[in-house]
């Protein structure tokens, strides 16, 4: 395998050397948003956070649409560009998987892509306009890689058993597909003029997977929204997921990861927008290079109070509760921008956010949190899922230093959820929704499947139980079915 890496590599080093001109074509941000540009060759033997796509691979050129060629430098493209932001950012030195990640393109028939823990894996399928490569878009690539990313500095959010939690994941994925887009000065030019300088409305930018969002909607009308898979322009507030359906049409809430992370990405989409008209020298015509400033900004408070927040049950208020606290430290009109969209969401209650700097203080002054403090394993009973010994989850189980809380509808705190009651909600879903590998375990009379569909977890006799682990974060991107 290293062999042919480093082949590869001084092979493209040459090319450089011999014809430093040399650029490949790629999508700005989706296919069905059909913006082309002419790129650089990416490296994508490039540390920190290294690659390896299928080899061989094709000769750097502007190749046309449609084609192989042009599929495999787009998804190169794109995947470069992300990474080395959030290389840089974060930082990171290696992915959760070591130096390198491996890219599957195109792993059969399906209208899929997920991120296993051993790859970044993509599918083909059928759409009205003719066969979809979920690697092709840039939205759907850059998502995956936003999963890789977060569990290259937060792995404890990987097994944690908790329905915020894995919607913050999906969250996460989305907030880097438009991070990543934005890294493109051409990109922040269009949205800028498309939107007005009103970064909060509907533009190519907050419509995430177009493509793949038209072609999941001809089989499943209601499970995607109506102009893209997922829109980050959208009014969703915070309800305690534990009170949701475990999926519901498009237009609704669930307590599903894809449903439920648009409260999040809702509110980071309509913060990036506030500040930005908040530090635009002219507020109605905001530049390109303030554009990439506070986005930058905003993903470094996110990044660092992912950080420092502790695995709970109510982690949408614990980040939340971060962010606005850190924020102060870019800049004195920062807090209340954000403040004011959290608790417009409910994801933080009003209580939680007047009181926000003095409570983090007093956590100051606190043993904070480890960042690689493991997660409590604690033992579900399990009869109702048909098992006979008792089920072992990771259970969102940090302390809390710092009690920040969402809101209700009628604007009072809403208590979390204990660590065992949020493992109980989170763990009925998955069962509930066929996302279950029984692996052998129960008795055949009493599993529960859904005929077809990837499982995101397994389960897997122990000792003293039988553990939950987590195979995946499914990107299939379907409320409505498995
Ligand atoms: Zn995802």
């Amino acid at each position: 395998m290293r062999k042919p890496k480093s082949k590869k590599s001084a092979r493209k080093v040459a090319a450089r050397a011999e014809a430093p001109d040399i650029t490949i074509r790629a999508w700005e941000d989706d296919p069905g948003s059909g913006v082309l540009g002419d790129r650089p060759v990416p490296d994508l033997a490039q540390r920190p956070l290294a690659y390896v796509f299928p080899r061989p691979a094709p000769r750097p050129a502007a190749y046309q649409p449609g084609t192989p060629e042009f599929r495999y430098w787009t998804t190169a493209e794109a995947l470069r560009r992300g990474a080395d932001f959030w290389a840089n950012l974060v930082p990171l030195s290696k992915w959760e998987v070591g130096p390198a990640l491996k890219v599957l393109l195109d792993e059969g028939e399906d209208l899929n892509a997920f991120y296993d823990r051993k790859a970044l894996n993509f599918f083909h399928g059928p759409s009205p306009q003719g066969t979809v490569f979920s690697a092709e878009s840039p939205d759907v690539a850059c998502h995956e890689m936003g999963h890789a990313i977060l569990d290259s500095f937060k792995p404890q959010l990987w097994d944690a058993a908790s329905n915020e939690v894995a919607a913050f994941h999906e969250s996460f994925g989305d907030m880097s597909a438009i991070l990543s887009a934005l890294q493109l000065p051409s990109l922040r030019t269009a949205i800028l003029s498309d939107t007005g300088g009103h970064l909060f409305r509907n533009s190519r930018l907050s419509r995430l997977a177009e493509q793949l969002g038209d072609a999941i909607r001809a089989q499943n009308p209601d499970a995607v929204d109506p102009d893209c898979l997922r829109n980050a322009v959208n009014s969703f507030t915070y309800e305690d997921p534990i009170d949701l359906p475990p999926f519901a049409p498009a237009r609704e809430l669930s307590s599903e990861a894809h449903s439920f992370s648009r409260v999040f990405t809702g509110a980071f989409f309509e913060s990036l927008g506030s500040m930005l008209t908040a530090e635009a020298a002219t507020p109605s015509a905001p530049t390109s290079q303030e554009l990439l400033a506070v986005a930058t900004d905003l993903a470094k408070i996110l990044v660092q109070a992912v950080q420092e927040a502790p695995v709970v049950p109510n982690w949408f208020a614990q980040v939340a509760a971060g962010m606005v606290q850190i924020a102060g430290s870019f800049d004195a009109k920062y807090p209340a921008i954000l403040k004011g969209v959290f608790v417009k969401r409910s994801i933080l209650s009003l209580d939680t956010a007047t009181s926000v700097a003095a409570l983090h203080r007093s956590m100051a002054a606190t043993a904070a949190p480890k960042d690689a403090e493991p997660l409590a394993e604690i033992a579900l009973a399990s009869r109702h899922y048909g098992l006979e010994r008792p089920l072992l989850v990771k259970a969102a189980s940090h302390a809390r230093p710092f009690a920040a809380t969402a809101a209700a509808p009628d604007a009072s705190p809403i208590d979390p959820a204990s660590a065992a009651t949020a493992a109980k909600g989170f763990v009925d879903d998955l069962f509930r929704s066929g996302h279950i590998d029984y692996n052998g375990t129960g008795t055949p009379e009493t599993r529960i499947a859904h005929g077809r569909g990837l499982h995101t977890h397994r389960l897997v006799p122990r000792a003293n139980g039988i553990r939950l682990e987590r195979k995946l974060f499914n990107c299939g991107f379907c409320c409505g079915g498995p």
